[in-house]
């Protein structure tokens, strides 16, 4: 029987290697997908790979799995951090999901002085994450940080990381992101929230010194769009595309 489900889980994976299943992975494999004793699934933990498992018990609330063999190496993403201000919470749920299908290392949730929303739940974005991960066969789970404000976040910035900075009074002028430079440094995109940055904001953005200014376009997007369309160009540039 080919195994289709896919599951993260908190536990080492290794041959012959054991894992009890809590409550709610219970419910899920036996009590929604309807898998028994003798099943096999998928699970990955972020660290040790894609493995078939068997499924050796299966109860209503609790269940045991055991590792057989792997069936993927770990594959990390580029050192990309995505960097956004939140939205609405569907919009910035869409945003930690596509970033985590598109090959982000970290989400960042930044406060910038426009944010609409002052507050994230960051555990609720995190499981969103790993439902990405899940369904898009990744075998790593980006972390999705607390909310923080972006200026401090600025002034504790790793000085290597590059920062590809959207920046939507840029609309018109081409701005490209330039093909192989800065390539094998780490890098982290930046997308602003529905009313854009400020103009001290971008005062600042615009004069580090490890800021790359781009433009997305003639048109303005929404952020969720911008931050799509940002992360496909710095794959295509400079990721793992
Ligand atoms: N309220 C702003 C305005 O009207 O100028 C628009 C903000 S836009 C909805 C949200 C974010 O998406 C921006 O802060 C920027 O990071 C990014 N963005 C959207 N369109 C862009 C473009 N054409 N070029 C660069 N960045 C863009």
């Amino acid at each position: 029987m080919s195994a289709k489900i896919r599951l993260y889980v908190e536990h080492p994976l290794g041959a012959g290697q054991s894992l009890p299943l809590d409550r709610d992975q219970a419910h899920y494999l036996f009590g929604v997908m309807r898998l028994s004793a003798g099943s096999q699934v998928l699970l990955f933990n972020g660290t040790d790979g894609e493995w078939l498992a068997d499924v050796t018990e299966a109860k209503k609330r609790a269940g045991v799995l055991t590792c057989v063999e792997q069936t993927k190496p770990l594959q990390m993403p580029p050192d990309l951090w995505l960097l956004f201000a939140p939205i609405k919470k569907a919009r910035t749920d869409f945003i930690v999901e596509k970033a985590a299908e598109m090959g982000a290392a970290q989400i960042l949730p930044v406060q910038t002085e426009f944010t609409n929303s002052e507050r994230i739940r960051q555990d609720r974005l995190q499981s969103h994450a790993v439902e990405a991960a899940e369904q898009c066969g990744g075998t790593y789970v980006p972390e999705v940080g607390d909310l923080q404000k972006l200026g401090r976040l600025l002034d504790h910035w790793p000085e290597d990381r590059q920062l590809m900075f959207c920046d939507e009074a840029e609309v018109g002028n081409a701005l490209e992101l330039a093909a192989g430079a800065h390539g094998d440094a780490p890098w982290a995109i930046l997308i602003g929230p529905e009313g854009g940055f400020s103009e001290v904001e971008r005062k600042r953005l615009h004069a580090l010194p490890y800021s790359h200014v781009v433009s997305l376009g003639p048109r303005i997007l929404r952020a969720d769009t911008a931050a799509v369309a940002a992360m496909t160009l710095w794959q295509q540039a400079l990721g793992d595309w």
